[in-house]
């Protein structure tokens, strides 16, 4: 069994949010980052911000909480691995992740390939987003290239279709969302992705913390909120 431990809020899978790599090429329809990059600052060109990524070394959002540990989401605020990204930008980034041991890095992209160009540390959560059933085969190959200590998920976010994994083997975690304002976690695509997860001991972590749609019942059938082990680590 990879689960680690529960938590009882969405909150609680990451304390800060570090993002030295913004901006994006793409223009998913549903992207809410791009939507409010474009309204604050006219727009979502990718940038690198050498004063952010410098923050890390002394960050610590909690000091009265003793030594800075936990996990960090890093690079949200767009796709730090699409193919305009220059190498140096995700080394440099990388180089501090491998420097800050204390923290355990929460990555994500929808160009899984460009991650297995890098050599990782091991305080690395990889991830990969599965919105649909095309996407399945690109981030099961890719993954199947990743060193197999890393811990590796999949981000099911948002659910839009029914999807089925030749080897949900590859991911101790899937993460699955809807859609804030306009596509709630569904409860009938949601279940099978759940199963196939059960299916190989992963962890589970639904964040309804956007809107489920009407079948989900609380009460009967609590959603899951799973944090993954890596190494004895949590
Ligand atoms: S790839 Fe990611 S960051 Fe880029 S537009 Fe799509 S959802 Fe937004």
């Amino acid at each position: 069994m990879k689960i680690a431990r529960i938590v009882d809020s969405p909150h609680a899978v990451y304390q800060f949010d570090w993002s030295p790599i913004r901006g994006c090429k793409e223009e998913c329809k549903y992207c809410l980052t791009r939507k409010n990059f474009v309204q604050e600052k006219g727009h979502f060109n990718p940038e690198f911000l050498p004063d952010v990524l410098e923050k890390i070394d002394r960050y610590h959002p909690h000091p009265e909480q003793g030594p800075a540990s936990g996990n960090v989401a890093c690079c949200t605020w767009g796709e730090a691995f699409g193919p305009w990204v220059p190498r140096e930008w995700i080394e440099a980034v990388i180089s501090k992740v491998r420097k800050n041991s204390r923290w355990e890095f929460l990555f994500s992209t929808r160009y899984p390939w460009r991650m297995t160009e890098f050599e990782w540390p091991e305080n690395v959560w990889l991830g990969t987003t599965v919105d649909r059933q095309g996407k399945v085969a690109d981030a099961e190959e890719a993954f199947s290239r990743l060193p197999g200590h890393l811990l590796k998920y999949v981000s099911l976010a948002p659910l839009l279709e029914p999807i089925k994994f030749s080897r949900p083997e590859l991911f101790s975690w899937f993460f699955i969302s809807g859609l804030k304002y306009s596509f709630p976690l569904v409860k009938a695509l949601a279940d099978p992705i759940v199963e196939q997860a059960r299916s190989v001991g992963a962890a589970v972590f639904l964040d309804w913390g956007w809107h489920l749609d009407a079948s989900w019942d609380h009460e009967s059938n609590p959603v899951a909120r799973e944090i993954p082990v890596r190494n004895g680590r949590t």
